[in-house]
């Protein structure tokens, strides 16, 4: 059998939401969206179930498959609706949804509801995707609060570099946004993993963590009070020595210094893993780091055996423990989040 492994280490996750809802304090949204980041939506929920405040996903169908599997929390929908007739089951399914622009607005009010809604009213504080405008996010405010309609209105907004060195973005986001909701009455809801590990002013009644759950650290400051949930392994399956000065895989992108034991592992691009992680991407053969050498092909890669005594049947760590799915994007030119977004293929096992 194929020796590629993605393991989802659900005690690391319960370990997560405990410790960013800690930092976050009051209440925290675990983002499940995009099947858990990778994780598998449905078993990351049952795994939380009994400690998160409630979930997010990004638009209905993934709720839907959430209540579908017994799934009774809260969940968030973070788009709202595409069309009106959404509106039906984020009723019957006792959904929330975010509204981010009038046409949203303005069906959500025509509805006729079984019992009044949860609203996300989501404001574009300066990210500039989506959102009503500060100047005029007061009317869409009152428009729903005054409907009988709407049970409750959660004041939100979303940052867009939350998690860059530079700070100032973020802050003047925060600022636009109090200055905004100074009249208007009730709960509110800023950060994401990034926002509410470094931003104390952005933690507020609600918290949204998605990376962070899944243990991957937005910023390179938080990687000790974080545990890896996913782990990619796999074994070296063939090993050959080459000589000083010979090619290595498709397009003899990279040519052997010196003579090279090459270790052959099953893992590929169609497995999910990056492509674009070339020669010097780290990897850890047998708990020791080394290096990925010549191109990533479908099915397999080729990694530097040379500096140590390892070979056909040892373990190999694609990203988990010993190597963040962080340094595996950097080298790819990517983001984490992408790279576990993308798993496919391999065997996921969960562990308790
Ligand atoms: C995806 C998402 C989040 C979670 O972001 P992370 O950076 O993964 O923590 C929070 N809020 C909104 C609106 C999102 O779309």
């Amino acid at each position: 059998m194929r020796p590629l492994l993605c393991e989802i280490r659900l005690g690391n996750l319960r370990h997560n939401y405990q410790t960013l809802k800690k930092i976050h304090g009051n209440k925290l949204l675990a983002v499940i969206k995009a099947d858990a980041y990778g994780h598998g939506a449905v078993r990351c929920a049952r795994a939380l179930h009994d400690i998160a405040d409630g979930f997010a996903v990004a638009f209905l169908e993934e709720a839907i498959e959430l209540r579908e599997q017994g799934i009774t929390l809260p969940i968030l929908i973070l788009e709202g609706v595409f069309e009106p007739q959404e509106y039906d089951l984020i009723d019957k399914l006792d959904l929330w949804t975010v509204v981010h622009q009038q046409a949203q607005l303005e069906s959500l009010l025509a509805h006729n509801w079984q019992k009044p809604a949860t609203v996300w009213l989501k404001m574009d504080s300066g990210m500039h995707r989506a959102g009503f405008f500060p100047h005029n996010y007061a009317a869409a405010y009152t428009a729903l609060a005054q409907s009988n309609k709407v049970a409750k209105i959660i004041k939100m907004s979303h940052f867009a570099c939350a998690d860059e060195a530079e700070r100032d973005i973020t802050d003047r986001q925060i600022e636009i946004f109090d200055l905004a909701c100074e009249d208007l009455a009730g709960e509110e809801s800023l950060a994401n993993s990034a926002a509410m590990l470094r931003f104390e002013t952005a933690r507020r009644d609600w918290g949204r963590a998605g990376l962070a759950l899944y243990g991957i650290d937005p910023t390179g400051e938080f990687s000790g009070c974080l545990k890896p949930v996913m782990r990619l392994s796999s074994q070296i399956f063939a090993e050959r020595v080459l000589q000083p000065n010979e090619p290595i895989g498709y397009g003899a992108t990279f040519y052997t210094k010196r003579s090279t034991r090459v270790g052959l592992v099953a893992c590929g691009y169609g497995d999910g893993y990056p492509r674009r992680a070339s020669s010097g991407t780290p990897i850890a053969v047998k708990g020791l780091r080394t290096q990925i050498i010549g191109r990533v092909s479908m099915d397999m890669l080729t990694v530097d055996l040379n500096d140590s005594h390892e070979g056909v049947g040892d373990v190999v760590e694609l990203f988990g423990d010993l190597i963040s799915v962080n340094e595996v994007a950097a080298a790819a030119g990517t983001i984490a989040y992408e790279i576990v977004c993308n798993m496919k293929r391999s065997k996921r096992i969960y562990i308790e």
